[in-house]
């Protein structure tokens, strides 16, 4: 984490759930003073105690001290006011997956930057082009798209708009860098690359759960040992979030027209029966057994 980030002096970051949460961790951490803002004064309220609660684990594995702890805690501002954004240099937005809302954001945030102030979008699935023409800079909107956990996941995938510029570019290849992250381009197409290829393996694996090829097991079991995946896809999708992968498939199904990354049937209903996977305590495991135990 030692990279210097020249166009980048402040970060915002809005949003403040899971993703949100995450990056503002890491930043602060890598010693860049960070403003974390949500429409729900509770949900900064409750980032703050997982981002701390996160710094603890790494102190009690010696990974940092507690004055590096205390020193990230620092750093981090919380808003509810798009106008404590006026100094920043980059605004990641990590608010929910819902088109809709991210242009909200977008609309109400820019009056208040400064008019060099980059923008960038932590979107699974929704167009980048789209998404930074509907603002007043295009030319400085740019995907930046964290896996999660963020503070464990090394990847972040960074995509291009067709309008996106190369000083853009280059100021969040160089963020990803201090942040301790390698990247891997994508261009702007449906669910860019880890995405578009890991969600349709998941698909495939509820259509061969749907199918009878194997039970919740085993098809685990084949993928773990037979592949060497540290995690079946099944375990994988419930991680995730179910309606998370259905509408990954949905991106790409619309947004490619082509009939093999249809969402099985099977993974519909699950959704439909609120069986999201471990943040609904039931998935294709039921989380409320010891160890999870398959539905199937
Ligand atoms: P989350 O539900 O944990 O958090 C979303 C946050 O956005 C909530 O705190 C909510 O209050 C806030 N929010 C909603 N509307 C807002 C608004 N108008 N202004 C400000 N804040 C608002 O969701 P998450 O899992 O952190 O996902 C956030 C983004 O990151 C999504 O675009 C998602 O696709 C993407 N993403 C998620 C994952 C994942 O595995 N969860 C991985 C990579 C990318």
């Amino acid at each position: 984490m030692s990279a210097a980030t020249p166009a980048i002096a402040r970060l915002g970051i809005i949003g403040a759930g899971q993703m949100g949460s995450g990056i503002a961790h890491i930043t602060a951490l890598a010693g860049l003073p960070v403003v974390l803002g949500d429409v729900k004064p509770e949900a900064l309220d409750k980032a703050l105690g997982v981002i701390g609660k996160n710094l603890d684990r790494q102190v009690g594995k010696g990974a940092i001290t507690a004055e590096d702890k205390g020193a990230a805690l620092g750093r981090i501002a919380t808003s509810i006011d798009y106008a404590a954004f006026a100094d920043c240099d980059m605004v990641i937005e990590a608010a929910t997956e819902k088109e809709d809302v991210k242009r909200g954001i977008f609309k109400a945030l820019t009056p208040h930057l400064k008019p060099s102030c980059m923008l960038a979008s932590n979107t699974s699935s929704i167009s980048i082009t789209r998404l930074g023409a509907g603002t007043d800079r295009p030319a400085k909107f740019i995907g930046m798209h964290f896996m999660n956990p963020v503070p464990v996941m090394k990847l972040v995938e960074v995509i291009r708009g067709i309008a996106t510029d190369e000083p853009t570019f280059q100021a969040t290849e160089a963020l990803a860098a201090f942040l301790g992250k390698t990247t891997a381009v994508s261009e702007d197409f449906p669910a860019f690359i880890v995405n578009r290829i890991l969600v349709p393996m998941i698909n495939e694996a509820v259509y061969a759960l749907y199918e009878g090829v194997g039970n919740v097991a085993n098809i685990d079991m084949a993928m773990r040992l037979g592949a060497n995946h540290p995690m079946g896809p099944l375990e994988l999708a419930d991680f995730i979030g179910l309606d998370t992968c259905l509408s990954i498939m949905q991106v790409l199904y619309e947004g490619l027209s082509d009939s093999k990354y249809r969402p099985c049937p099977l993974l519909v209903k699950y959704v439909e029966a609120g069986w999201l996977g471990r943040k609904a305590n039931r998935g294709f495991y039921d989380y409320t057994q010891n160890p999870p135990k398959p539905t199937r």
